[in-house]
């Protein structure tokens, strides 16, 4: 399917606007379809699975910026730890410590956002308040030089109630700003996709990830 040349470019047009920065969700979508929107100037690019996102790096051009938004197995992270603009999707310290690992070994340090469970639903991953606090605390203490966190990431309820959405937005943000006074620089705000991205830079985002506007839905 053809990538929806008129969409992105009002999308973009918006984002710019907003000084937030659009993140393609590629994942399930051809090496050709990427390349239509790099061909019109766009860079950032998101994938969930690290197999398919190695395939794609490999085939594509070096200066693409890849964002990584799936849940991350701790064995994999070596796969993309020499390319990877961003990892968007940390939920442990465990986790850190291995980016961190593979970050030292390709003489890299690794751009990470923690990712917070915001939304109803019990599928879907991320750290809870506590959790997020003990994860930063433990960031500043071990001073982890291959390995920055510079900011949170979260996904909102799956509902067209849009007054949930907006909540659960507006809590990830007031959880950012509460760690803007730390030690630890918190600058990306990752919240908001297709369905939900106008309320999500509404409460505060700064970074969306969108598929289904620019590419179509998928199979
Ligand atoms: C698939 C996905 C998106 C994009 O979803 P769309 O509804 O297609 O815009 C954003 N974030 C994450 C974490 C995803 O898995």
């Amino acid at each position: 399917m053809p990538v929806n040349v008129e969409a992105y470019q009002q999308l973009k047009k918006e984002l710019d606007q907003k000084e937030a920065v659009l993140v393609a969700v590629s994942k399930t979508k051809t090496a050709e379809e990427i390349l239509e929107l790099y061909k019109l100037g766009h860079r950032d690019f998101g994938e969930n699975y690290v197999q398919e996102l190695a395939a794609k790096q490999k085939l594509l051009p070096d200066d693409i910026r890849w964002h990584f938004i799936g849940h991350l197995q701790r064995n994999k992270v070596k796969q993309i730890a020499p390319f990877i603009q961003l990892v968007q999707s940390v939920d442990s310290l465990n986790l850190i410590l291995e980016i961190n690992k593979q970050g030292e070994k390709c003489k890299r340090v690794i751009p990470c956002l923690l990712q917070v469970h915001i939304a109803r639903e019990e599928t879907k991953f991320g750290l809870d308040e506590q959790e997020l606090a003990e994860i930063l605390h433990q960031c500043s203490a071990l001073q982890l030089k291959n390995v920055q966190v510079n900011g949170l990431m979260g996904m909102a309820s799956l509902t067209g109630d849009m007054q949930t959405v907006r909540n659960e937005f507006k809590y990830l943000h007031r959880l950012f700003l509460a760690y803007q006074t730390s030690n630890i620089k918190l600058e990306t705000l990752s919240m908001g996709m297709s369905s939900d991205y106008p309320v999500a830079l509404e409460e505060g985002s700064n970074m969306v990830r969108i598929g289904t506007i620019l590419f179509g839905s998928r199979n």
